[in-house]
C-alpha cells in the first residue's frame, strides 16, 4: 500500500495511491494516517478495503507529510561512509543519533522556508521508516518486522546553525526541514530496501546519486539500537542518513538560496520538489 495525506496544510486528510496511481479518499474509512492507524493491525483492515469504492482525488492535489502527529522524528547522522569522508568526520562506531523538531514536518512539494539568518542551507536525500509497534530493547528480526513502511525525507539543514555547538539539533528542526513522502510504501510493496538508488538535484543539476547499498547501519540494526535508548512507538519517523553530494562537501560549497528549485527521490518511494523562499 501507499499511504499519503492530502488536502490544505493542517487540513489534510487520508488517502492512499490505487495501482492507477488515482489518489483515493480513504477518510471514510480512517480519521487519519496517524499513530492510531500506523498498526499492523489497522492497515490489515486498510488492505482489505477495494480502492475503487473510495472517491477519487484530483491529481493536483497538494500533499501533505505522509504521517501525522508522529510523537518523535529521529534521524541518523553519517550513515554513508562517503559522506562521513565528504562531511571531514570519521565513519561512525556507534550510530549518531540526534532529532527533528515534529514542527519541521511538511508535504513533499511544499516550499523550503529558508530560516532568517540562514548563510548555509543544505540539502540531504535520506531513507525514512515508520514504526508501526511499540519498540523498547526489541531485537534486529523484531525490529525488522516492526516497521510498517518506508518514504522519501529531504533532511533538510542549516550547517552555521548546525555546527555552532556540539548538538545539531539547532540545524535540523526548523519549520520545512522536514519534507516526507509523497507517500509511506509498505515493505510488501517495495522489495529489498537494501538495494534503492537515491538522488537529488538542485536547479537541474544532479548533486546526489547514491544508493542504499552504502548504507553503514541498517534501518532494522537501526530501529533495534534506538530502542535501547529510547521507546518507539506507532508513528515514530526515524530518517537514515544521505549519501555523498551536500552541499557541505562541495569544493567550493554551494548553499541553497530563494528561489532554487530541488528535486529529489528513492526507487519505489516517489519524487518531492521544493522551491526556497523566505521566511
Ligand atoms: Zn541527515
Amino acid at each position: 500500500m501507499k499511504l499519503l495525506r492530502f488536502g490544505p496544510a493542517g487540513q489534510e486528510r487520508p488517502g492512499l495511491l490505487d495501482t492507477e496511481g488515482v489518489i483515493r479518499d480513504l477518510g471514510g474509512v480512517v480519521g487519519d494516517i496517524d499513530p492510531s492507524t500506523l498498526t499492523q493491525e489497522s492497515l490489515a483492515r486498510l488492505r482489505g478495503v477495494d480502492p475503487s469504492t473510495l472517491p477519487a482525488v484530483p491529481a493536483d492535489t497538494r500533499l501533505g507529510p505522509c504521517v501525522a502527529k508522529p510523537g518523535k522524528f529521529v534521524c541518523i547522522g553519517l550513515n554513508y561512509a562517503d559522506h562521513a569522508a565528504e562531511s571531514g568526520l570519521p565513519i561512525p562506531e556507534e550510530p549518531v543519533v540526534f532529532m527533528k523538531a515534529t514542527s519541521a514536518l511538511s508535504g513533499p512539494n511544499d516550499p523550503i522556508i529558508k530560516p532568517r539568518g540562514s548563510t548555509q542551507l543544505d540539502w540531504e536525500v535520506e531513507l525514512a521508516f515508520v514504526v508501526g509497534a511499540h519498540c523498547a530493547y526489541v531485537t534486529e528480526e523484531e525490529a525488522a518486522a516492526a516497521i510498517i513502511g518506508y518514504a522519501v525525507c529531504n533532511d533538510v539543514s542549516e550547517r552555521a546553525f548546525q555546527m555552532q555547538s556540539s548538538q545539531w539539533d539547532k540545524g535540523k528542526g526548523c519549520d520545512s526541514f522536514g519534507p516526507l513522502g509523497p507517500w509511506l510504501v509498505t515493505p510488501d510493496e517495495l522489495g529489498d530496501v537494501h538495494d534503492l538508488s537515491m538522488w537529488l538535484e538542485v536547479n537541474g543539476k544532479r548533486f546526489q546519486d547514491g544508493s542504499t547499498k552504502t548504507m553503514i547501519f541498517r534501518p532494522a540494526f537501526i530501529l533495534s539500537y534506538l530502542s535501547r535508548f529510547m521507546s518507539l512507538q506507532p508513528g515514530d519517523v526515524v530518517t537514515t542518513g544521505t549519501p555523498p553530494g551536500v552541499g557541505l562537501g562541495q569544493k567550493p560549497q554551494v548553499w541553497l538560496n530563494v528561489g532554487d528549485r530541488v528535486a529529489l527521490g528513492i526507487e519505489g518511494l516517489g519524487e518531492q520538489r521544493q522551491v526556497v523562499v523566505a521566511a
